[in-house]
């Protein structure tokens, strides 16, 4: 029997703990291991509510999760409750899938101000992530600005926009719908530091912005390049850059816009104890396709400024890190002797939810090269750490407790919506009895 750990319940963890279960049959109890009580990661955490189509894909996770030999144990924090050297103890092969949930920064003066948050927080609050539960963004002033020109962005100024009616359906958590329906924004800068054609969005996400009931989105074609250059661009590329441009026709009254100001690039937040306005320095693209800046300057007004540029993941005692890539450092996702990393955790934070699966699989392949299906080891696997768990007093989750907690979210949905969340790690302990 070989006993294996997957760290994370994201994507990565499950693509991992599917082919692992399948490369190894009843050779091998795999359990997969989350900081939270529940599972899903970035399905349940980061996934825009409105997007439930994409969060269905958790249902393939729960198969995973139900196999036999496949276990989840919640609650616990690798690095705390347990270290990843009592993993490997216990384990024959530990696979870090923890992705990357911690905002990049700016690096700018007045980003420590109030009113300028990560898209880690924001997407977290309106997802109920109980980190951010507390976050109440600033939604009183009549100005925000998005920074970044990727999905995420995209995730961020779509929520500020939507009416109440538009959450119809989704799964945004009960504090979030509240707020964001009082909220008396009405102008949404998304700032890209480059130009329409360096774009990180796409067509799908980008195409739902023209059909917001109480949001306009807002281009100025002398920000493109002449049309005919479009045809150089790769075609799903073109696609987002060709629904760009059609914004420009549009015609439609609504009472919020979201204003793409591209070749933009912050150079500091200012205000008064919180944040007030951006200032930005106009950029032009060097020889290289980066960003340059003119010297030309002037302001953006925003009481709430969300900064979308990227995620790292958090370093964890003793796993080799790096610190530039804000990954774990890794060849092809071996990090150490049994020990390894997939996803977000490995490649750093790109690609679809299905990018996860080839990287998951690829991984897999290595341990199970390393220690063949019909091989043994001696480690005691997830018994053992249990034990050590218990004796710590972590009030471990399993597979079950999910369930019931998953039932109880569903019976409180409002109507319409698939679940209300509960958004504090003790409601969830609650609701199984611990
Ligand atoms: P992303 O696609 O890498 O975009 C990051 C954006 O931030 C880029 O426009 C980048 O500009 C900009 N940026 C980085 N540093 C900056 C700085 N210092 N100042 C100004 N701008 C800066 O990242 P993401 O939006 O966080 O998305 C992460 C991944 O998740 C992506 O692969 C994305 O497609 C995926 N995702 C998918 C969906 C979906 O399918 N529905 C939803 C959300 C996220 P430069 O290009 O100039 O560096």
């Amino acid at each position: 029997m070989r006993h294996f750990a997957v760290v994370g319940s994201g994507p990565a963890g499950f693509y991992t703990a599917e082919a692992l279960a399948k490369a190894y049959g009843d050779a091998a109890k795999i359990d997969i291991i989350d900081r939270y009580p529940v599972p899903y990661g970035l399905i349940r955490f980061g996934v825009a509510p409105d997007h439930q189509a994409l969060k269905a894909v958790a249902k393939r996770y729960d198969k995973v999760a139900e196999a036999a030999g496949v276990g989840f144990i919640g609650n616990v924090c690798v690095g705390t409750d347990a270290t990843v050297d009592e993993l490997l103890e216990h384990y024959d092969a530990v696979i870090l899938a923890i992705g990357a949930p911690h905002d990049r920064k700016l690096g700018i003066p007045g980003e420590e101000l109030s009113g300028v948050i990560g898209s880690a927080e924001f997407v977290g609050w309106y997802n109920g992530h109980p980190d951010f539960a507390d976050l109440d963004p600033p939604l009183g002033g009549a100005h925000a600005a998005v920074i970044g020109n990727g999905n995420v962005a995209l995730d961020c100024a779509r929520i500020l926009s939507k009416t109440r009616a538009e959450f119809e359906g989704s799964d945004i958590v009960g504090h979030a719908l509240e707020a964001l329906g009082k909220s008396a924004i009405k102008t949404i800068t998304i700032l890209g530091r480059r130009g329409p054609h360096q774009i990180a969005m796409t067509p799908k996400e980008l195409g739902e912005l023209a059909h917001l009931e109480a949001a306009l989105p807002l281009v100025d074609l002398a920000d493109f390049p002449p049309q005919e250059a479009d045809e150089a661009l790769e075609p799903g590329q073109r696609k987002s850059v060709t629904i760009l441009r059609d914004f420009a026709n549009i015609r439609a009254n609504r009472p919020k816009s979201l204003v793409f100001d591209f070749f933009a690039k912050p150079l500091s937040i200012e205000g008064d104890g919180h944040a007030e306005r951006l200032i930005v320095e106009r950029t032009e693209l060097d020889d290289k396709g980066g960003a340059r800046g003119t010297g030309e300057t002037y302001e953006i007004p925003a009481s709430l400024v969300i900064t979308c540029i990227g995620y790292s993941t958090p370093p964890i005692a003793g796993v080799p890190y790096d610190e530039r890539g804000g990954k774990f450092l890794n060849e092809n996702g071996r990090i150490a002797d049994r020990l390894y990393c997939v996803g977000w955790a490995r490649r750093g934070p790109t690609g679809t939810i299905g990018t996860n699966r080839p990287d998951g699989y690829e991984v897999a392949e290595q341990v199970a090269a390393a220690m063949p299906a019909g091989s043994s080891g001696d480690r005691p696997g997830g018994e053992g750490l249990k034990r050590l768990l218990a004796e710590r007093g972590v009030k471990a989750t399993d597979f079950t407790d999910w369930r019931r907690i998953e039932a109880a979210e569903e019976a409180a949905a409002r109507a319409g919506s698939p679940r209300e969340k509960m958004v504090r790690v003790e409601e969830w302990l609650r609701a199984v009895g611990r």
